[in-house]
């Protein structure tokens, strides 16, 4: 989350940092608008209980009538709720239930808004709790709140056999426009137009402090930036600590979107560091190919791999899907890929095998909760995890052009 206390004390302190190595580096930072919201207060009510799990998603609007609470049967959507033809002409005045999948929280709510619903609740298709964001403001949003797959199965039974299932919802809340920051450091020294480029968010989702989401990339990339200055480059080295990773990937879309042709060629490769230290942690490689990214992302990834297997670990690939800021960079013809150590997946059996841990559990237990805070983290893989940044800093900061260009 950004603007709260924490992510500003958290800019501050990788800008003060940075700042002690000026002669090293170009320091910048760059302000763009977002949205940030606040919840107040909320309750959601069905057939007279309040399912454990029910969380109200970030950035949703209030129930209607600046907060006052609504009441509605509860009607099960068809399908995922994405299309206005999946829901029924009773939707009209009562409360969405929808499935998670396919398209987004924003969507689905939007969906459920213009079939004339007065809230929605989408159920996770997944075991555990799930929180999200709505993402970018849009008149068709409903207040919605999320719910466990656990806490539907019974809503669903019922609604399944016919029955009426009362709800009631209401959440005050607010969402409005700000401005948050990404911050940026440049090696001086190397060709200035053949930049190497890594980074990671200094955001947390506003459930908790998110030490290891994503205070394990952000400060990992810090450590290694103060290190670098005793190494001369021969490419450019450029940090990146984005804002708004968890509202929808904002710090570092705006960065892409804001590069000339010219300064997006510059940027020769992106290494996303988000996620480097799940208590239950796998050595995840990004499965970045080059039929499917911009051509230098396979490298990348077969170099990460090479590397887990130099020191004698195992590894497993993971999609590269969107989920985190490379994205950007990826759909802007710029080669990417990263590691992580896994969020809210669980464990299997052959994982257990390769990294030890607790099969059948997530990665990370505490994901976007509260509870992700500094007993959270796995401190092996944590260390080791950072070397990989370094080494990769430093390997494409001395590779020469020719070789940074595949
Ligand atoms: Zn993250």
């Amino acid at each position: 989350m950004y603007c709260t206390k924490g992510h500003l004390s958290t800019i501050d302190y990788i800008y003060a940092t940075l700042l002690e190595f000026e002669d090293y580096y170009e320091i910048s930072n760059q302000t763009f608008p977002a949205v940030v919201g606040s919840v107040f207060e909320q309750k959601l009510l069905i057939a007279d209980k309040q399912p454990k799990s029910a969380r109200a998603m970030s950035l949703t609007p209030p129930t209607k009538n600046g907060k006052q609470a609504v009441f509605g049967p509860l009607i099960l959507v068809a399908n995922e709720g994405c299309d206005t033809s999946d829901y029924p002409s009773n939707t009209k005045g009562a409360i969405a239930f929808i499935k998670r999948g396919v398209c987004t929280f924003g969507d689905k709510s939007s969906a459920a808004g213009k079939a004339g619903a007065v809230a929605a609740v989408i159920y996770n298709n997944a075991q555990g709790d799930f929180g999200g964001t709505l993402g970018a403001p849009s008149k068709d949003h409903i207040a919605t709140f999320g719910i466990s797959n656990e806490d539907a199965q019974s809503y669903l039974k019922d609604l399944e056999s016919g029955k009426t299932v009362d709800a009631s919802a209401y959440i005050d809340s607010n969402v409005r426009e700000t401005g948050t920051t990404n911050i940026i450091a440049q090696t001086k020294g190397g060709d200035q137009e053949n930049c190497v480029m890594l980074g990671g968010h200094s955001d947390s989702v506003d459930a908790g402090p998110g030490i290891n989401d994503d205070g394990t990339g952000s400060l990992a990339l810090l450590e290694i930036a103060t290190h670098l200055v005793n190494y001369d480059v021969n490419n450019c080295v450029r940090f990146a600590w984005w804002a708004g990773e968890e509202e929808g990937l904002l710090g570092s879309d705006y960065y892409v979107s804001q590069l000339t042709e010219s300064e997006n060629l510059k940027i020769r490769l992106f290494m996303d560091y988000d996620m480097l230290a799940s208590p239950n942690y796998a050595y995840q490689v990004y499965d970045a190919t080059n039929k499917a990214n911009p051509t230098g992302s396979e490298e990348l990834r077969d170099l990460y791999t090479d590397y887990y297997a130099s020191k004698g670990q195992n590894f497993t690939y993971i999609p590269f899907d969107g989920r985190s800021d490379y994205q950007a960079f990826i759909v802007n013809g710029i080669p990417g890929g990263g590691i992580a150590t896994g969020a809210e997946g669980v464990k299997t059996k052959e994982e257990v095998e390769k990294f030890g841990g607790v099969e059948g559990e997530w990665y990370d237990h505490c994901y976007h909760q509260l509870c992700d805070n500094l007993s959270n983290l796995n401190y092996e893989a944590w260390e080791l995890n950072a070397k990989v940044i370094g080494f990769f800093a430093l390997l494409y900061s001395i590779r020469t052009d020719k070789q940074l260009s595949w």
